[in-house]
């Protein structure tokens, strides 16, 4: 039964508990730091327009998304905060921030050039590389793409950014270290080519929990304003280091109806490749949800989801479109029952770690699994 929005696939987003996280930073940073609540990939999952709402309720100050696509859905939909594109921007898209009045990250002299060609007014941030050798311009590409800046008369250089290579993977955090050494040398030549004053910054959940002011003047929260820490390493050296372990809440609980409960005899089998077999007579809840909406088919026969406040595995495979469980153990189930993917049922949890243990990932990637087959709804 889908529920009264007509959907089976449900994200219901705790706007509050949103807000509460991002809460936690403009503590943790301080005032005199600008706040950045990063929204990009549909807001980790969130929705894009609902998270951008409870982060800046909270006291964000700025909206960070990857891609100018993305900026020109939150304007369209109301939204007047500063926006910053992190991702890279074309000429056209550059033409489109001058309307829409967002920032935009140059990172390559190829940017540059097409921030420059779109007339302006635009303000800029500039990327430079320090260590991850993705994005960002080089100490010896610096006067040149201040110059091609400068030529077109309308660009502004704002700020000055860059971002950390290894941070969340380890406990070791000499390489992050060396970054924003190297970080901090960019700041000198950028001043030596008249560049004064640019906000600096280079941050992300982990360094904001791990150190203060590494972030500089903007500090960019991306993961744990979801309420979801950065990495086990990142809660590890929080407590090595004596800083406080801030209190996160998840925020997204993903649900879906039992499409029907089917008796399956002793010594059937249940889906493709006949993976499962009742050992006993069994009770199989079919769920509308597979692959192609983001449950991946690695969790066929080891996922789990929540039932009636109850722990149903996963048997057989996962489909592109529906999936099984075992309810045998659940005699009150029955077609209609909400099952929760991720998230809490009665006395169960199911959170983005104990999925991201399962599909051997992270977090990051199990937050933003669902596609756009799944309805939002704000709480
Ligand atoms: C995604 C992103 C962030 C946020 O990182 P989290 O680890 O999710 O906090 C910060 N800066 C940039 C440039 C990003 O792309």
């Amino acid at each position: 039964m889908p529920d009264a929005a007509g959907s089976w696939l449900t994200i219901e987003v705790d706007r509050s508990a949103l807000t509460r996280n991002i809460t936690v930073f403009r503590r943790l940073v301080g005032p005199s730091t600008r706040l950045m609540a990063v929204v990009k990939a549909d807001a980790y999952g969130h929705g894009l327009l609902i998270a951008s709402d409870a982060f800046l309720a909270g006291g964000a100050d700025l909206l960070g998304v990857h891609s100018m696509a993305e900026a020109a859905r939150l304007r369209a939909g109301g939204v007047t905060a500063p926006i910053l594109v992190l991702g890279p921007v074309n000429r056209a898209e550059a033409e489109t921030a001058v309307q829409l009045e967002v920032e935009i990250t140059v990172a390559s002299l190829p940017a540059c050039r097409a921030a420059a060609d779109s007339g302006g007014p635009l303000q800029v941030h500039l990327k430079v590389e320090t260590g991850v050798n993705r994005q960002g311009l080089v100490e010896a590409e610096i006067s040149e793409a201040v110059d091609v800046l400068r030529a077109s008369g309308a660009i502004e250089v704002v700020g000055l950014s860059s971002h950390f290579a290894d941070i969340e993977d380890t406990t070791d955090h000499t390489f992050a270290k060396a970054q924003m050494a190297r970080f901090a040398g960019y700041r000198d030549s950028l001043a030596a080519n008249g560049l004064d004053g640019l906000a600096l910054h280079m941050s992300c959940s982990a360094s904001a929990l791990l150190w203060d002011r590494s972030h500089r003047d903007i500090a960019r929260v991306g993961i744990s304003a979801y309420g979801v820490w950065p990495s086990k390493e990142t809660l590890v050296s929080v407590r090595q280091r004596g800083r406080e372990e801030v209190a996160l809440e998840p925020a997204v609980t993903w649900r879906v109806a039992v499409s029907q409960v089917r008796l399956v005899p002793a010594g059937e089998t249940v889906g493709y490749g006949r993976s499962w077999k009742a050992m006993t007579d069994s009770r199989v809840a079919v769920l509308p949800v597979g692959f192609s909406d983001g449950w991946p088919r690695a969790l066929s026969g080891g996922g789990h989801v929540l039932i009636r406040g109850r722990r149903a595995p996963l048997i057989g495979r996962v489909c592109m479109n529906l999936c099984m469980a075992d309810v045998t153990h659940i005699p009150e189930a029955e077609a209609g029952d909400p099952a929760v993917l991720l998230g809490s049922q009665g006395e169960e949890i199911i959170t983005p770690e104990m999925l991201a243990d399962l599909l051997g990932t992270i977090p990051y990637e199990v937050l933003t699994l669902p596609g756009p087959t799944w309805t939002r709804v704000p709480l």
